[in-house]
């Protein structure tokens, strides 16, 4: 599953087979840069319908980042606790805050606009609790700018195709698909490789016989569909027996739990 066949040519036409099925991605800004980060952190290991209240609440209960940085931390971390880990959030937002204060007098990431991207990219990723995942969404939705937030379905579809190998982690994948995918590409390529990830190439099996993609799926040639089809039967056959073990008979022709 070398990432060596895939050219700046070849990334363009996946996308473009991509677009065909699951249409063209815009571009709409989403929340003003401080908002984006401080959701982002928030959103870490939780899902929307966790995180989106907890911002809602910090936001109604602090007006301004200010009042967040006077407020008690365990104060801001019991009104962000549907976020989940609401005390290591708090100490990151606080921290970040505290942080982006100090480097432009302000609760504004607006001075990064006039930073070229990969130094932006750098300096976000010095804020607590901030890694490169988070920093490409502030700089991506929230800036315009050209970088590629993966995912757990960007990553999955990346690994799949052959672009990057799934040994390098989530973390390490920004870095090597920034080198790999046209600048002009990356907001096309985040896009539409969390559609394909949620619609057809989903965990843990995938629907290729669905895919556009599967000339191209280096996943797909080496049987890895196949292969994980049958490593799941084999463990649903072995917790299927492992119950069965735990059964016995009881007098009266019941079957019940050994423990019981
Ligand atoms: S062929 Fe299958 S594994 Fe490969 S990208 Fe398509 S859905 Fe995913």
């Amino acid at each position: 599953m070398a990432a060596r066949r895939w050219t700046s040519a070849t990334i363009a036409e996946m996308l473009a087979s991509l677009e065909r099925s699951h249409g063209k991605s815009r571009y709409i800004p989403r929340f003003d840069p401080m908002d984006e980060l401080i959701s982002c952190i928030l959103s870490q290991h939780t899902t929307d319908a966790h995180s989106f209240p907890a911002f809602t609440q910090l936001r109604e209960r602090y007006p301004t980042w200010a009042d967040v940085v006077a407020a008690p931390v365990a104060e801001v971390a019991s009104t962000v606790r549907l976020a989940g880990l609401s005390n290591q959030k708090a100490k990151n937002i606080v921290g970040s805050l505290q942080k982006i204060h100090e480097q432009f007098g302000d609760y504004s990431l607006e001075p990064l606009r006039a930073w070229p991207t990969a130094e932006a990219m750098v300096w976000l990723q010095t804020l607590p609790g901030v890694g490169p995942k988070t920093a490409s969404i502030v700089l991506c939705f929230a800036m315009g700018r050209e970088t590629i937030p993966v995912d757990t379905h960007v990553f999955r579809v990346s690994w799949r195709l052959g672009l990057i190998k799934e040994e390098i982690g989530e973390v390490k994948a920004h870095g090597v698909l920034m080198k790999l995918v046209p600048q002009e590409l990356a907001f096309a390529f985040h896009t539409l490789l969390i559609q394909h990830g949620r619609t057809v190439c989903r965990a843990p099996l995938p629907s290729c016989e669905k895919c556009n993609l599967a000339e191209r799926c280096a996943w797909l040639k080496s049987d890895g569909p196949g292969k994980r089809q049958r490593e799941m039967a084999r463990t649903r056959k072995r917790s299927l027996k492992a119950r069965k073990a735990k059964k016995v008979e009881v007098p009266g022709g019941s079957v019940n739990d050994s423990k019981n």
